[in-house]
């Protein structure tokens, strides 16, 4: 039998209208798996890889299934070995060249864990953008999965510098809710003078499809030559990349974007800080930076504990704009 304080209880749980609790923000992975065929923008070599779903807390990994014994290149800082022309990861004596585009594509989506089956020591290049990659991963759907998407906030800023003068450079990194890249970059070249040199993006607008994706990496004749003279750049042409010669854009499509060089460098610090493994919440800005900075500014950031926290959101409003949405298609 109920007393009156009983009922009372019970008549208050009733009438109390029921608390609206917001959902965690979760990991996201792939619903299925996604093929692409290419070839190696440096090695020329055809490659063919496989997008597969992970467990939560697996991260990004890519495999070297071509070897004797497949290996696994986890993402992390450390991983990589070689910022020459391209962000190189390695695991012992396996590695992986130019995993920046795909890299981005994933921070850009917001996928936090993916096996990466590939067949060779290169990504490939496709068009040249992370367009491909963007389809490819929206191709086969985003999973959400039951654990708590884990962030590295920075509390501080933190700033690597290189070179004086003509060759001064820097990135760096502020506290910001939510992640925020601005790019300058310095070419005294006809064609990229007469571009925008700086570009600001925010992922919270949910617009890396449109405004970042599609820039495709550039060259110039004269450097193209040089590296071809140096077994690099085999895979290289005007089907993966802006070509330029002294005065004028060689493809016959011209520029996606009228500022597509600063661009496809927001794109390019997008892919070698999500190396890191967890987004990160942060403005990055920079001038001038390229892999070899933005991997410094990461070992940097991680050399000062003080500096940075892992955060989720149990409470997907309390995560910055954006951040809830799964990206949407074109
Ligand atoms: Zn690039």
């Amino acid at each position: 039998m109920l007393t009156i304080a009983a009922i009372d209880r019970l008549r208050t749980r009733q009438e109390r209208p029921a608390p609206k609790i917001g959902r965690m923000l979760q990991q996201r992975t792939l619903k299925s798996i996604s093929r692409a065929v290419g070839v190696g923008l440096h090695s020329g070599q055809r490659v063919e890889l496989t997008l597969r779903p992970a467990p939560a807390d697996t991260g990004i990994v890519f495999r070297r299934v071509d070897l004797p014994e497949p290996v696994d290149i986890p993402m992390n800082a450390e991983a990589v070995t070689d910022t020459r022309l391209a962000s190189t990861v390695s695991n012992g004596g396996a590695k992986v060249q130019t995993v920046e585009h795909i890299m981005s594509a994933c921070a850009g989506i917001g996928i936090d864990n993916l096996y990466i089956d590939i067949t060779a020591d290169e990504v490939p290049i496709l068009d040249g953008s992370a367009a491909s990659f963007v389809f490819l991963l929206q191709s086969a759907g985003v999973e959400l999965q039951k654990a708590p998407r884990r962030f590295i906030e920075v509390l501080a800023p933190v700033e690597v510098r290189e070179g004086e003068g003509a060759n001064e450079k820097w990135a760096r990194l502020d506290p910001y809710h939510g992640f925020r890249l601005s790019f300058e970059i310095d070419f005294d070249h006809k064609v990229v003078n007469s571009t925008g040199q700086r570009f600001e993006f925010d992922l919270g607008s949910g617009q890396y499809n449109r405004d970042i994706a599609r820039a495709r990496t550039f060259g110039f004749t004269k450097e193209v030559e040089y590296m071809r003279s140096k077994g690099l750049a085999l895979g290289g042409g005007l089907d993966n990349a802006i070509v330029m010669d002294d005065t004028k854009v060689l493809n016959a499509g011209g520029l996606r974007y009228d500022d597509e060089f600063v661009k496809h460098k927001i794109l390019d610090a997008m892919g070698d800080l999500y190396i890191v493994g967890k987004p990160l919440l942060a403005a990055y800005s920079a001038f001038r930076s390229g892999h070899a900075l933005n991997n410094k500014l990461l070992r940097a950031l991680l050399a000062q504990p003080e500096a940075y926290r892992v955060v989720t959101f149990d409470d997907e409003r309390a995560a910055p704009r954006g951040f809830a949405e799964v990206a949407r298609a074109w």
